[in-house]
């Protein structure tokens, strides 16, 4: 739909956007109204070179695109009815509850795998835990790929599948030959296109569910879902958004809670949303609060950073991490809302 400037296109004006659109193998139709007409483009008019030379034109306006331009993703698109499984759940049928430590000390791997069995007899679905950290400052610990032994030893003691963030080609080969059974893209790489379409295309023969968080500045919803259509469009559909708090913070919390971003997702895209609230508002005690929120908002589970000691812990854990006890009736009470939906 393009709208001009001035209420009518002049003739010569009409010809040079008959012109543009011709060259895309599109039309146009002449909407007259009272006082202005609009121009509608007959035609797949998803070409983005297309809308910009338009925009290109002085006395064009705005340019409305009708249709999606992520056409996997679309809530209209064929894969509508596409289900992701994590372990034995499957999204959208009860919360899925990923839980455990935002980092695993290499010094004390002890405390990740009594966390590990203690988030599974709290009621969690799958283990996270970093291997590798996407760190601020170079100087802070970056992990370690060692870790995704212990990973694992976390997944043979509980039988639950297991969650890590891979940042580089390098940590997805041993994510990968670990068996690491969701892969998480952090939100500094929620805009590295060609990491997404990396991800995309070595996890679509297996199908590996990928959680993909939500880009800290604000990501705007059709950008958080074309950066799934990256995934899906190189070959793995089986993306859950993650939203995890956005920037500018709300003052207190680490960022800007954004777990009312569900139902928009929700009227956009068939994939289910898992949200963060542990790096949304970054204090454990703010945690049970965004995590009933999110649930209330229609999210199809939750990844909550649990310890079962988190002053011991390293990364995020101290300040974020809530405890296995705290996490056991957050499900119960997750559970609840969930039926009130
Ligand atoms: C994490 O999950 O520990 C993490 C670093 O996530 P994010 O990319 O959302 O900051
Ligand atoms: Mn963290």
């Amino acid at each position: 739909m393009i709208i001009s400037k001035a209420p009518t296109l002049t003739d010569k004006q009409l010809a040079e956007v008959e012109s543009v659109v011709g060259d895309f193998g599109c039309k146009i139709q002449v909407i007259y109204g009272a006082h202005r007409n609009i121009y509608a483009i007959i035609g797949d008019e998803r070409s983005e070179t297309m809308v910009n030379r338009l925009l290109g034109l002085e006395y064009i306006e705005r340019v409305d695109r009708m249709e999606s331009v992520y056409k996997l993703m679309d809530v209209r698109s064929d894969l509508a009815n596409h289900s992701i499984k994590v372990g034995e759940i499957t999204l959208g049928e009860k919360p899925l509850i990923i839980a455990g430590h935002c980092t695993i000390d290499p010094a004390n791997t002890g405390a990740f795998l009594e966390t590990a069995q203690a988030v599974k007899e709290a009621g969690a679905h799958a283990i996270r835990g970093g291997v590798w950290k996407p760190r601020t400052s170079p100087h802070s610990y970056q992990g370690s790929s060692k870790m995704v032994e212990v990973l694992m030893e976390a997944r043979n003691r509980t039988g639950l599948p297991v969650v890590a963030e891979v940042m580089d080609s390098n940590q997805i080969d041993v994510a990968l030959d670990a068996g690491v059974d969701v892969l998480q893209i952090g939100t500094r790489n929620a805009l590295n296109y060609t990491f997404l379409a990396e991800i995309g295309q070595r996890t679509a023969e297996a199908g590996i569910p990928v959680l993909l968080k939500r880009g800290r500045h604000m990501a705007p919803v059709d950008e958080f879902i074309s950066a799934a259509e990256y995934l899906a469009a190189n070959g793995n559909p089986n993306v859950i958004f993650c939203p995890r708090g956005t920037m500018p913070k709300l003052d207190g919390f680490r960022n800007h809670p954004d777990e009312s971003i569900t139902p928009l997702l929700r009227e956009k895209t068939w994939a289910p949303v898992v949200v963060d609230p542990s790096h949304s508002v970054g204090r454990a005690k703010y945690v049970p609060a965004c995590s009933l929120a999110a649930i209330a908002y229609g999210a199809d589970g939750l990844v909550i950073e649990s310890h079962v000691n988190p002053i011991s812990g390293i990364g995020d854990d101290p300040k974020q991490a809530i405890t296995p006890c705290v996490l056991e009736k957050l499900i119960r009470d997750v559970n609840t809302v969930w039926g009130l939906r």
